[in-house]
């Protein structure tokens, strides 16, 4: 409240029209009684120079010095006698000789031509200041009778009027001045008060109340406010949840988002950019971002981003510990002149990289089409050329375009499972599947073809019976591919043995055979698409390339892991790991 300004004015402009206010009047009563008092004991001297000249009419020219002696002294006066010529005839306050001619004193010449005169001045005769009254005499050698009264006596009860008058009103001034410190504070409290709601809320702490109840102008001013702050508050905690929420959107994005101002400066970054860039950009924030990124290409998108209106799009190539492509969508902000850039950067090397497998696999099954296809055209075109009159050849003719048709199918066929089982289209039925079922419904499937190839096939089943959560024909496909392969890969008089046991919660079904084996460099690829340790042998044990790809991915699907172990020339063995069912 001391410190308020509004208090100060108030304050001061009352102290200073109190102050002059009662100086005033001060000095005006003193005045007006100053006067009355002088007025008062003029009346009297001119009431007593009546009886003085009565006095000296009766009085002999011989008497007039001592009686005006007797008569100053008892009445406390200087007593004159002045002569028509202005000669004074008797004085008591000075010896006759030494006095002057009294004729041009201001209060003999007025009592000479208005009968009375009055002459308030310093005497120089008995030096200290006078009043003095003066009275025309028509009779007798006196001609003017005159009258003075020291001032000393005045004076003192004219200081005395002083002390009283001067007192009473600073008494009353500084009452005055008290109340006018109540007024002030009333007036200047609650707007100090709102002052400092106000000043709250432009350092945003918004809501700040003011408990003003008065009904006059400044109750109205402080229910405004307050209807004003709560409006304010409510709307500051709208923008601090949307914010909130922002941050939110911004943290929980994969999208790597940088804000720029208008001189390049970062304003904003979120943990996705910091990832994506490979840079902590938290600790970049006010930093220009060429200062940041030494990237040719960001730079210069950000100069076209910041250039235009449009919004603009462009793949980066980024580099670091591991090598990402980025798509980068930028739009400037909005506003005139321009406030900066809002930067999206997308990680699309995952896309990149399906794209060419996609590239890849598109190829592969060509060129898988091509050959065959290739085969069956020349062949049937030496059919055409004579070659089917050639009845030591024809058959085999006829026999190898049996073949490549065959090929043709099995590779269709595994294009197909592989496309079903990748876009889900015929959702697995999982149940409790019994291994020893599945293991011997396999091995008699595959029992001819292990025969044929002179391959010994045998179960090897735990002791306890166990079942798989699996669905039936996924677990067949699986187990078919694996031993297919294992008969495939090994040479004639070799083993492959398929084996099942519970581990945990889980079964592992392991295929192993005692074959060619897979070069240790080859075993992380076989299970790719189209992937073949030896092109030529696979392709003449009419494989695919797609066999393993397809048990991954239903391997996968029944929620479980496949992996490979083989020594060259040694044989090799497939483990799949699936959730068992409980005994
Ligand atoms: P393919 O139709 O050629 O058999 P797969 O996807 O089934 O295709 O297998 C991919 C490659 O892995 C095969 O070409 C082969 O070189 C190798 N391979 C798979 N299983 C075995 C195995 N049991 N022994 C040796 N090599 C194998």
């Amino acid at each position: 409240m001391w410190r308020s300004r509004i208090f100060w004015r108030l304050f001061g402009a009352y102290s200073i029209l109190l102050t002059v206010t009662f100086g005033l009047l001060g000095w005006l009563l003193i005045g007006r009684m100053e006067n009355h008092i002088l007025q008062e004991i003029q009346r009297g001297l001119e009431v007593k120079t009546i009886l003085l000249r009565d006095l000296v009419n009766r009085l002999g020219e011989a008497e007039l010095q001592e009686q005006a002696l007797r008569v100053a002294q008892e009445t406390n006066t200087r007593i004159t006698l002045i002569h028509a010529s202005g000669k004074v005839l008797a004085d008591s306050g000075e010896r006759l000789d030494r006095i002057e001619n009294h004729l041009d004193r201001i209060e003999v010449q007025q009592a000479k031509t208005s009968g009375i005169g009055t002459s308030t001045r310093y005497s120089g005769t008995v030096h200290q200041p006078m009043m003095y009254v003066a009275r025309r005499n028509d009779q007798g050698p006196v001609r003017y009778v005159r009258i003075a009264l020291p001032l000393d006596a005045v004076a003192t009860e004219i200081r005395w009027l002083h002390r009283v008058v001067w007192t009473a009103t600073g008494i009353t001034l500084i009452i005055a001045l008290v109340v006018s410190v109540v007024i002030a504070r009333r007036i200047s409290a609650p707007l100090v008060t709102l002052a400092a709601a106000a000043d709250a809320m432009t350092r945003g702490t918004g809501g700040a109340k003011v408990p003003v109840s008065s009904a006059d102008e400044v109750g109205t001013l402080a229910a405004s406010f307050n209807a004003m702050s709560e409006a304010c508050a409510a709307q500051m905690a709208q923008m601090n949840q949307d914010r909130e929420q922002l941050l939110a959107i911004f943290r929980s994005m994969v999208e790597g988002v940088l804000v720029l101002d208008a001189e390049q400066s970062i304003l904003f970054a979120n943990d996705a950019a910091s990832h994506l860039l490979g840079a902590p950009l938290q600790a970049a924030i006010g930093q220009k971002v060429w200062q940041v990124f030494r990237h040719r290409q960001l730079n210069e998108a950000v100069d076209k981003i910041l250039a235009s209106d449009e919004p603009y799009r462009c793949d980066l190539e980024w580099p670091g510990a591991e090598r990402r492509d980025l798509a980068l969508q930028g739009a400037r902000l909005p506003g005139a002149p321009h406030r900066g850039a809002v930067l999206v950067f997308h990680d699309i090397t995952h896309l990149r990289k399906l794209e060419t497998v996609r590239q890849d696999f598109v190829a592969n099954v060509s060129h898988e089409l091509k050959t065959p296809l290739a085969a069956i055209q020349a062949t049937v075109e030496t059919l055409l050329d004579g070659a089917l009159q050639d009845p030591a050849h024809n058959v085999q003719f006829l026999e190898r375009i049996r073949e490549n048709g065959e090929r043709l199918h099995r590779l269709v066929q595994d294009l197909l499972t592989l496309g079903r089982i990748e876009s889900s289209q015929a959702p697995l039925e999982l149940e409790p599947i019994p291994l020893q079922a599945a293991a011997e419904a396999c091995m008699s499937r595959q029992a001819d073809r292990a025969r044929a190839r002179e391959v010994q096939l045998i179960a090897e089943a735990p002791r306890h019976p166990m079942a798989a959560i699996a669905d039936a024909e996924a677990l067949a496909e699986i187990l078919d591919n694996l031993v297919d392969n294992a008969i495939k890969y090994t040479p004639a008089g070799g083993k492959v043995a398929l084996r099942w046991r519970a581990e945990d919660h889980d079964a592992i079904l392991q295929v192993v055979d005692t074959g060619t084996g897979i070069p240790e460099k080859d075993l992380p690829r076989i299970f790719e698409r189209f992937y073949r340790v030896d092109r030529a042998r696979s392709r003449a044990l009419g494989g695919t390339g797609l066999g393993l790809s397809i048990v991954k991915h239903l391997v996968q699907a029944l929620g479980g892991t496949i992996t490979a172990e083989s020594k060259v020339g040694r044989g090799s063995t497939f483990t799949v790991r699936i959730p068992r069912a409980p005994a």
